[in-house]
């Protein structure tokens, strides 16, 4: 069998392969942020993903994942985004922190595990907050707009929240309670640019979400 990356190295291709997805530059600084750890410790991990050819650095100290580093990580994606279906799913572990569960869980599971449990859960296409799982097929829908760009008096329904924000489980509970959920319709009553919130119908009521949480989740517009 095949030795598997130690759980540092699998948290930094998650945090790479994340910041990679947002278009965010890639360098140690930004990984220290995310990992609130030292610069000099984040240097160590990175000569040692480097060395194993997980990683390349360039000249303006960019980081790049090498194919077998995006495959890894693309991997390690995957099977983030299943245990969270799983303990949402089949454990009913609230929507809000399974994120926070998952990411202890992960790095316990061997791949015949992996493959049993995507079967399980009937090869699931997304996890419950809406990013497809690599692997699945499913992408995006082309006609996917952020919240932010919505009108007045739009009818929208929720697709997925970013990934980026699934950290914040104060931040994930509110959505859950305000019915912020992939699959749920809501009609746009004000987008006010002078205090940079929208305003949301929902069925748990009025709801106002700031700008810069909007642009983080993905809508289409319903037909009525
Ligand atoms: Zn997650
Ligand atoms: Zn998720």
């Amino acid at each position: 069998m095949k030795e598997r990356a130690s759980i540092v190295v699998e948290e930094y291709l998650q945090v790479i392969y994340s910041l990679l997805s947002e278009g965010k530059p890639i360098k140690a600084v930004n990984l220290a942020n995310r990992l609130e750890t030292s610069p000099s410790t984040v240097h160590a991990t990175l000569s040692r993903m480097q060395r194993d050819a997980l990683i390349n650095i360039g000249k303006k100290k960019e980081i790049e994942l090498t194919e077998e580093g995006f495959k890894k990580a693309e991997n390690l994606a995957a099977r983030h985004r299943l245990v969270e279906t799983f303990l949402c799913d089949t454990l009913g572990i609230p929507w809000h922190e399974v994120h926070t569960h998952a990411h202890v869980m992960e790095h316990g599971l061997t791949p015949l595990i992996e493959e049993k449990l995507a079967e399980f859960l009937n090869f699931p296409e997304t996890c419950p907050h809406g990013t497809p799982i690599p692997g699945s097929n499913k992408t995006l829908p082309e006609n996917m707009i952020q919240l932010d760009a919505v009108k007045n008096g739009d009818q929208i329904e929720i697709v997925v929240i970013d990934e980026s924000l699934e950290d914040s489980v104060e931040l994930m509970r509110f959505l859950e309670e305000k019915k912020i959920l992939p699959g749920k319709q809501h009609q746009v009553l004000e987008t006010l640019a002078v205090t940079k919130t929208i305003i949301l119908e929902s069925e748990a009521g009025q709801v106002t979400i700031p700008f810069d949480i909007a642009n983080k989740i993905g809508v289409i517009p319903v037909e009525e």
